[in-house]
């Protein structure tokens, strides 16, 4: 055995096999060979030999054919086995017949290689079926064992999958935690609105039961009103991916919460697009906003008011305004503004808005009413702020206010406690609470109100101050005027009944008696010239011309022309700059600056007069100055010298009456200009005036 198993090992079962075909074959054809050579009859040469050699041949094949079999190669060794079994076999049975003795084999080199080559292939026979079934028990072996383990495998897949379903479980419940434990409001829709996942918080915030909300769609959580507007969001949300929407969501009771929902879609497990996202209450911010967008308004009221008050004059109308804003800022339905009468202890409906259809309420309010919100608001110089009249217990509501059903209110005092003007008050007719805001927004509004009054009470005294000089001024000027005018006849009676008695009597006087004459034709001169200068006065406002571009160049050239004697007769020297154009009454500025100049030839002193007239701008006027190198006039003189009727020198040394400074003034001022002296005695003078110059206005007018 171990024989064969070296041989099997040493050669390997297909080619023992194809080895012992083989020997057979080679035996068959030497033992022709040597046959052919002993002259043995070719036919029994060949039958033995096809004996022998065909088991060769199909040793040899079947070799060969064995790789092209199913039977495992591993079995190839039986079958090689069993050829030699076959073999052994046949030639131990061959053996021992030869050895019995009557036996023996008389053609030994004929039945021994065809039996042995017989029994091998037949051999060959059962170890083929003995591989095949080998090989058949090893492929249900192999199978089974696949089998086995396709089954181990399934089993631990399996174990697998309940541990992956019990975390996915464990994962829900978790996931389903997170999802309760956030106060927003978690929900999965599909595309028809229903409601696919939700958390706790939609119950506990809507009030509805998990059964009642797994019936319901996403619309029924709101109003009516509101459904088209959900659904169209919902079908815009599955469209576009995502929503964002505000809306106030309903509870069961039907009490509307302001959210904010946010949602996208996702697909679900079913591969379904579903809308997933999240709602928030968004009262708080809501009610920030409001309050943002109150304190804006009442900052634009306090804006529009300040302004209004500062534009119009009129007080009622910025009363009334204010009533109706602050009443609008505040969500009130009344707002009053009321006025005190100190003499009579009242306080009068001034302006009010919501009392009636009128706007208007006939209300007064005794201060005696102490319990009255009114009166105390006057006694107080802070607002007074009434949530709900019927917890007050400072003071109940006037008859005004019950009778209109008013439940808050806040009120604050316009003006000081010491100097009242009245108060400012809002109402409404449901309790509310009134935020600092509210109480700096009214007490802004009152502020207002009340520097707009004493601004108006300002104007007033100061118009009815204006009006007053107006009329005494002009009284004056009619007094004057009618003076002067009144005067002249009896002076002119004077004058001619002085010259009378010079023409009649003059011849007939004594030195003393034709000084006293002198005297009195002089004196009745001099108030001649007063006179004159007086009515001039008086008639600078009522009879100037209207203003036009006058050229000082012209005016000065008249003046020269008209003072040509007296410049002549000083020898005055007077040089000018060159002159602007200015807006003015021509005649009036040629009386100006006549007097200007013949003042500074007048009282030029010992030498000749040399003036000079300047001019410079400044801004939109010009001045224009008037020098001399006269006496000088002492500083504190120079006020005094644009008086009427202010003179500072004796008749004796200087000719005057007076009022030539005092009328330039007058002149000047008509003109919106100013006129100053800057002077030192024995100094010279400097008279200066500004004047307007010609505006945008007469420049066509100044270029024809
Ligand atoms: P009068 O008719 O007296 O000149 P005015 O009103 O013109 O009246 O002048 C008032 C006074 O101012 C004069 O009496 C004079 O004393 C003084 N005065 C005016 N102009 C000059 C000047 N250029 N130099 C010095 N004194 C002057």
């Amino acid at each position: 055995m171990s024989f064969q198993k070296h041989l099997l090992e040493a050669l390997g079962p297909r080619r023992i096999i194809a080895v012992l075909g083989g020997l057979y074959v080679v035996l068959a054809v030497g033992r022709g060979f040597v046959r052919f050579t002993r002259d043995v009859p070719p036919g029994n040469i060949l039958v033995v030999t096809l004996l022998i050699a065909f088991p060769g041949f199909g040793l040899i094949y079947g070799s060969y054919w064995l790789s092209h079999t199913d039977i495992g190669s591993k079995f190839y060794s039986d079958i090689a086995r069993w050829c030699l079994i076959g073999f052994g076999a046949m030639a131990i049975i061959l053996l021992l017949y030869h050895l019995q003795p009557e036996g023996g084999i008389s053609t030994p080199a004929t039945s021994p290689p065809i039996l042995t080559a017989l029994s091998t292939v037949a051999g060959f026979g059962v170890g083929i079926h003995d591989a095949q079934a080998k090989t058949r028990t090893d492929q249900l072996e192999q199978r089974n064992r696949e089998l086995e383990e396709t089954q181990v495998e399934l089993e631990e897949t399996v174990d697998e999958l309940e541990d992956a379903n019990e975390r996915l479980e464990r994962y829900r419940e978790y996931t389903d935690h997170v999802l309760d434990a956030i106060d927003d409001i978690f929900y999965v829709l599909d595309d028809a609105g229903s409601l696919r996942r939700w958390n706790e918080s939609l119950c506990e915030v809507t009030g509805y039961s998990e059964a009642e909300i797994s019936s319901m769609t996403a619309v029924d959580f709101f109003d009516d009103d509101e459904h088209p507007l959900i659904a169209e969001t919902i079908a815009d949300g599955f469209e576009t991916g995502s929503i964002q929407l505000e809306a106030e969501l309903l509870t069961k009771e039907g009490e509307p919460i302001p959210y904010e929902f946010v949602a996208s879609t996702v697909e679900n497990p079913d591969n379904e697009s579903v809308l997933a996202g999240i709602g928030r209450d968004i009262t708080e911010r809501k009610e920030w906003e409001r309050e943002l967008e109150n304190r804006v308004k009442q900052q634009e009221v306090v804006a529009e008011i300040g302004q209004l008050a500062l534009e119009r004059d009129d007080l009622d109308e910025v009363m009334a305004e204010a009533a109706q804003q602050v009443a609008a800022a505040l969500h009130n339905e009344y707002c009053m503004v009321l006025d005190f009468d100190s003499s009579r202890e009242e306080l009068q409906l001034r302006q009010g808005v919501g009392w009636d259809d009128e706007g208007t309420v006939d209300v007064s309010i005794s201060t005696d009413e102490t319990d009255s919100q009114a009166a105390y608001t006057l006694a107080n110089d802070h607002p007074v702020v009434v949530e709900n009249f019927e917890t007050e217990t400072r003071f109940s509501g006037s008859e005004l206010l019950t009778s209109h059903d008013i439940r808050s209110g806040i009120s604050t005092l316009i003006g000081t406690t010491d100097d009242p003007w009245g108060l400012i008050a809002a109402y409404d007719t449901n309790p509310q609470t009134f935020t600092e805001e509210d109480v700096t927004f009214v007490q802004s509004v009152a502020t207002i109100l009340a520097d707009a009054i004493e601004r108006n009470q300002y104007q007033n005294d100061l118009e009815q101050l204006v009006a007053d000089l107006e009329e005494s001024n002009e009284r004056l000027e009619q007094f004057a005027y009618a003076a002067s005018h009144d005067l002249q006849e009896p002076l002119r009676m004077v004058s001619s009944y002085l010259q009378l008695i010079e023409r009649r009597y003059g011849d007939e006087l004594d030195e003393d008696g034709e000084e006293f004459l002198e005297f009195a034709v002089d004196g009745a001169d001099r108030m001649r010239s007063m006179i004159d200068g007086l009515l001039q006065y008086s008639r600078v406002e009522t009879q100037g011309s209207e203003f036009e571009p006058v050229d000082l160049e012209n005016v000065l050239d008249d003046v020269r022309e008209d003072l040509r004697m007296k410049i002549e007769e000083s020898d005055a020297k007077i040089t000018a700059e060159s002159l602007p154009r200015v807006t003015g009454d021509e005649e009036q500025l040629r009386q100006v600056f006549q007097n200007l100049l013949s003042n500074a030839i007048k009282y030029s002193g010992e030498g000749p007069p040399k003036v000079h007239i300047s001019a410079g701008r400044n801004g939109t006027d010009w001045t224009v100055s008037v020098s001399d190198n006269g006496i000088g006039i002492d500083p504190k003189d120079q006020d005094r010298i644009f008086e009427v009727f202010e003179g500072l020198h004796a008749a004796d040394d200087y000719t005057g009456t007076g009022i030539g400074l005092a009328v330039c003034e007058r002149i000047i001022e008509r003109h919106g200009g100013e006129i100053w002296v800057e002077s030192e005695p024995g100094e010279g003078s400097t008279f200066s005036v500004t004047l307007p110059a010609v505006t945008d206005r007469f420049e066509e007018y100044a270029v024809e």
